[in-house]
């Protein structure tokens, strides 16, 4: 009777242990996501998925939970998943390299955050570099106009 409460309260703890931040979850994330080699150099290139920055040093980069441990914890359904999932919350389908400025913009928000982070990896890099591309070109029309 003691027996079975106690198994009861272990898979309780192990269950909320799995919609925590785990310890290692930043160093699991770049030892399966090994990002594109650059050729030349030894380093490896990530694209943030929110706006598509390409991002080289990993020190500088956020390891994101894409679905926010706040919402895990406290949506009924994400709290289903990810207690099914072998490492919960910090199973790799649910982690992005991000940048910080689009990690600290994001914060606990779902919805289109969540998409990006899924999905902004195939073609936010694109939006990036069209922007740098139409800003480049502007800058350049004012300063010919200027000349
Ligand atoms: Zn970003």
């Amino acid at each position: 009777m003691f027996g079975s409460s106690r198994i009861k309260r272990n898979k309780y703890i192990e269950s909320t242990a799995k919609l925590k931040r785990s310890s290692g979850y930043r160093a699991d994330y770049f030892k399966i996501k090994k990002g594109l080699p650059l050729p030349i150099t030894s380093s490896t290139l990530y694209f943030c998925p929110y706006c598509g920055k390409p991002m080289i040093n990993k020190a500088k980069m956020h390891v994101d939970h894409i679905h926010s441990l706040r919402r895990a914890q406290y949506t009924k359904r994400l709290r289903a998943k990810y207690k099914t999932l072998p490492s919960g919350v910090n199973n790799i389908s649910n982690l992005t390299a991000c940048c910080p400025r689009c990690n600290r913009r994001k914060g606990k928000k779902g919805g289109v955050w969540v998409f990006l982070g899924k999905y902004g990896v195939y073609f936010m890099p694109g939006v990036w570099f069209i922007n740098r591309l139409i800003l480049i070109s502007v800058i350049i029309f004012f300063i010919y106009i200027m000349l």
